[in-house]
C-alpha cells in the first residue's frame, strides 16, 4: 500500500537495464529488466515458468 504513494514512471527505471531472454521451452524471447532476472519469468507464448539466469552462459 504504503510503496504506490506515486507512480514510478519511466524515469526511475533508468538504472535498470532491459535484458532480452529466450524461453527454453519454445525459444520465445521475452524483455525483462535487469532487476527481474531473480526470479522466475513466465513465457507469455507457452505459459513456461523459467529462471532466467540459468540459461546465460559464462
Ligand atoms: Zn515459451
Amino acid at each position: 500500500m504504503s510503496d504506490q504513494q506515486h507512480c514510478p514512471g519511466f524515469e526511475s527505471n533508468k538504472s535498470l537495464s532491459e535484458v532480452i531472454v529466450k524461453c527454453p521451452g519454445c525459444g520465445q524471447e521475452i524483455e525483462l529488466f535487469s532487476d527481474e532476472t531473480s526470479k522466475q519469468v513466465k513465457c507469455s507464448n507457452c505459459s513456461l515458468l523459467f529462471d532466467p539466469t540459468a540459461s546465460e552462459d559464462s
